[in-house]
């Protein structure tokens, strides 16, 4: 029975925030009604959730930065009552020999000592849907190894080697282990059985096998007295059910429900890629939109004045303002005005007019861009945001969580269909045709 009592069971840390927008659909989709929080919030307003997820900027970080951060999430997390705890990180499992899964997930195991099922964790970033498999602890790409699918060109954290274990070991204390396929393929016990060995080896940390969502549900179901689950959002598929079995959470068909907002739409471009430049395009040719002109900001021109007044001329419609541009006008731009400022001048205008358009009764954003997105969030003032059906594969609508509620889309630039900005506006009212 429900009791106003009720706090999030489940606490999940995030190294980005695509990945934990990601996480935070997968949880709903489960069943389980989700918040996630940018960065760890200051305070500990009572959340009203069965599992929030907090979304860090830790993927390539210094590893002791990285583990501060997912520290500070963890103690917030428990104040918020949660049990269960969960580290995301990406499928391709992004990091280098100096860390960061291994020495994020260690610090996390070591914090939780004393509660039980905090000896060991295991480390899955399978994700069969977006054909991420673990076969004998080989990472796969679709068909090709991990070393030999792109990631091993990647200018961060370039994946040269596809055995995980070699990989998580090179960054651990602790011993790594693996939990092999056939051993999943035998169900739940003999995983747990698994378990229970490699502990006697002194194993802390495995990585676990997942061909298939039948598999991540037998890990999910084997990981249920687990206090730590480390992976990517795939292996997050098994444990709404755990928490229901656990008689933590009840059934909901309504997980993805979020409170009405009224008020005028936006939408705000600040992606020059591939996806929204296709987006852009398909707006344009039907809807009224304003181009906001990089060099027009470095000229220090009223960019976000006339864009406000565009947005009025056209109130109550819903309008496009985009710094969108193809990759040799941003290529020109960049070469004129710098890189960086060039960013930065977009970055500043889209979220002034952000600003300023919310003062205008403006309450529904859809923004394309990841660095966009963060940008408008923080100037909005956003800190957490309840997750609510995807409109398009990992970009749920959202709600903010606090006073003066908004109803934001928020994607990263390559994410999305031609169509996404009206798919998105449509979404955002509540329609699902
Ligand atoms: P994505 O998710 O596609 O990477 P981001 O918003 O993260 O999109 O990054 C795009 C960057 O490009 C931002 O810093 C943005 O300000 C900048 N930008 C957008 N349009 C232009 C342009 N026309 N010229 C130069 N830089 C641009």
């Amino acid at each position: 029975m429900h009791t106003s009592t009720r706090h999030p069971v489940l606490g999940c840390i995030a190294d980005d925030f695509t990945g934990a927008t990601d996480l935070a659909s997968m949880l709903v989709r489960g069943g389980m009604r989700t918040v996630q929080t940018i960065g760890v919030p200051a305070s500990n307003t009572p959340l009203d959730a069965d599992a929030v997820v907090v979304a860090l900027k830790s993927r390539t970080i210094e590893a002791a930065d990285a583990v501060n951060q997912s520290l500070a999430a963890l103690d917030w997390l428990r104040a918020q009552g949660c049990r269960q705890f969960f580290f995301k990180y990406c499928s391709t499992f992004d990091s280098t020999d100096a860390g960061n899964i291994g020495p994020v997930a260690e610090a996390l195991l070591d914090a939780l000592a004393g509660q039980s099922g905090a000896d060991f964790t295991i480390a899955c970033p399978a994700f069969p849907e977006n054909k991420r498999t673990v076969y004998r602890g080989h990472l796969f790409v679709g068909d090709a190894l991990l070393s030999e699918s792109g990631m091993e060109h990647h200018p961060l954290t370039p994946m040269r080697d596809p055995n995980l274990v070699r990989v998580l070991q090179r960054q651990s204390k602790a011993k790594v282990g693996l939990i092999a396929s056939d051993t999943v393929a035998a169900g739940a016990d003999a995983v747990r059985g698994a378990i229970a060995s490699l502990r006697a080896d002194g194993v802390r940390l495995a990585i676990a096998d997942a061909l298939t969502d039948a598999d991540l549900r037998t890990l999910g179901a084997a990981c249920a007295d687990l206090a730590l689950i480390t992976g990517g959002s795939g292996v997050a598929i098994g444990l709404p059910d755990n928490i229901r079995r656990a008689g933590l959470i009840e059934p909901n068909d309504k997980a993805a429900d979020l409170p009405a907002v009224e008020g005028a739409a936006l939408v705000l471009a600040g992606s020059a890629s591939k996806a929204t430049n296709a987006q852009v395009a398909e707006w344009t040719a039907t809807r009224p939109a304003f181009r906001v002109d990089p060099r027009a900001l470095a000229r220090s021109e009223p960019v976000v004045d006339e864009a406000l007044a565009f947005i009025d001329a056209h109130a109550p419609q819903p309008v496009l303002i985009y710094a969108t541009a193809s990759p040799d006008e941003v290529k020109a731009v960049q070469q004129e005005v710098g890189s960086a400022a060039a960013g930065q001048l977009v970055e500043d205008a889209l979220a002034a007019i952000a600003r300023q358009a919310r003062e205008r009764g403006v309450r529904k954003f859809v923004v394309a861009g990841g660095e966009t997105s963060g940008a408008v969030v923080q100037a909005l003032g956003v800190q957490m945001l309840q997750i609510g059906p995807p409109i398009d594969p990992g970009v749920p609508v959202t709600v903010s969580v606090g006073d003066t509620p908004l109803a934001l889309a928020l994607k990263s630039g390559n994410f999305g269909a031609r169509d996404f900005f009206d798919k998105a506006l449509r979404y955002i009212e509540g329609e699902r045709a």
